[in-house]
């Protein structure tokens, strides 16, 4: 990486923007994404520069889905907002169940929605503005600009790719103490392939078929899968799907998208190659940018994640699928 990150992006204002404090240095975000607005929402912490985030309309607006996460010291905003959390969690194959439990880390799930809703009113209450349009980002004074638009993926790479489906059944049908966060008994013949469920309460869960693999199959593998283990695994024989999500996460190092910008989150290297997990790595890189900036300005780059031993245990899942619940069973026992 450069020791510079100050951009040649200096240019004059539109004379309908904002009038902007002369002091203030100007900073550029690319995405309204989890990175973007997670950057936005702390701009009060970054009293001596001027905030806008750039982000292109969408035909589609991105659906709502479901973060999982640990609960760390680093995510303490993301506690108030979380829908649902476990203090114990399960991984189980046809021959055995691990029960783990947690009283400072428990698992948490928080929707998309309600955190980037969360971002964006901070970030709108501490001055940040917002663009629409990606040609306004060369008429930005900006002197850094943080990208989150996505890492160049390789053809090859490793994916994390699944369907999720929320599920309503009869009150009775999930125990919502616990989290399933792999359960093998499903098709393995594809790839590394668990089910991961998250009980909302006793009646409403969100089932996942997750696969790692270089390739994602059709959308009837994962159903079937989700399917079989609700009916077979989870007994249920009548169940209702309020919503889905669907994703596909590569694993690995990839480039940035423009070499010549500082990348924040997936664009920055916060996806950890063994497990898809993002939001606390990019809540703990956003931190470290803004100490960063503040203490040494925007000459600093934001350092990558280093995920070294995860990256060996990814390819070890992929060089052995007959041990991997084993190996995952293994790991989770310590
Ligand atoms: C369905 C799904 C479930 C996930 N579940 C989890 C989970 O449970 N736990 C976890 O830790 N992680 C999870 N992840 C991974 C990770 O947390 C997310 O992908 C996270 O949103 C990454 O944040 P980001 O800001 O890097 O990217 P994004 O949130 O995707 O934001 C990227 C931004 O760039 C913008 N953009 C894209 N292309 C362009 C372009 N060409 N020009 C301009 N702007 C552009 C987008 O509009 C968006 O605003 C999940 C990912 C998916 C997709």
């Amino acid at each position: 990486m450069s020791g510079s990150f100050i951009m040649p992006l200096l240019g004059c204002p539109m004379s309908s923007d904002p009038v902007q404090p002369r002091n203030l240095i100007p900073i550029a975000v690319i995405g309204d994404g989890c990175a973007g607005l997670s950057l936005a929402a702390k701009a009060d912490l970054l009293p001596g520069y001027a905030l806008a985030i750039v982000a292109p309309r969408l035909e589609r607006p991105q659906q709502d889905h479901i973060w999982g996460m640990w609960q760390m010291d680093w995510l303490k905003d993301t506690v108030p907002l979380a829908r649902k959390i476990w203090y114990k969690w399960s991984i189980r194959s046809a021959e055995t169940e691990v029960v783990m439990q947690a009283g400072k880390h428990p698992y948490l799930a928080l929707t998309r929605q309600t955190w980037l809703a969360h971002c964006k009113q901070r970030a709108t209450l501490h001055g940040v503005a917002f663009h629409d349009e990606m040609a306004k980002l060369v008429d930005l004074p900006a002197q850094q600009v943080f990208d989150s638009r996505p890492p160049k993926q390789r053809p090859d790479m490793m994916l994390q790719h699944f369907i999720g489906w929320h599920v309503r059944a009869a009150s009775g049908s999930f125990d919502d103490d616990t989290a399933i966060l792999m359960d093998f008994r499903c098709d393995q013949s594809r790839g590394m392939h668990f089910i991961y469920c998250l009980p909302f309460s006793d009646s409403e869960a969100l089932v996942e078929s997750t696969l790692f693999s270089p390739s994602l199959e059709p959308d009837t593998f994962y159903e079937t899968a989700i399917s079989k283990w609700l009916t077979g695994c989870a007994g249920l024989t009548d169940f209702e799907v309020t919503q889905t999500e669907t994703g596909a996460i590569p694993l690995g190092l990839m480039a940035r998208h423009d070499p010549n910008l500082q990348g924040i989150g997936g664009n920055g290297g916060a996806i950890r190659p063994s497990s898809g997990y993002a939001f606390s790595f990019i809540q703990k890189q956003i931190s470290s940018a803004v100490v960063q900036v503040i203490s040494c300005g925007l000459r600093a780059p934001i350092r990558r994640l280093i995920f070294g031993w995860t990256g060996c245990f990814c390819r070890c899942y992929v060089i052995s699928h007959s041990v991997r619940p084993r190996y995952s069973l293994k790991w989770q026992r310590g």
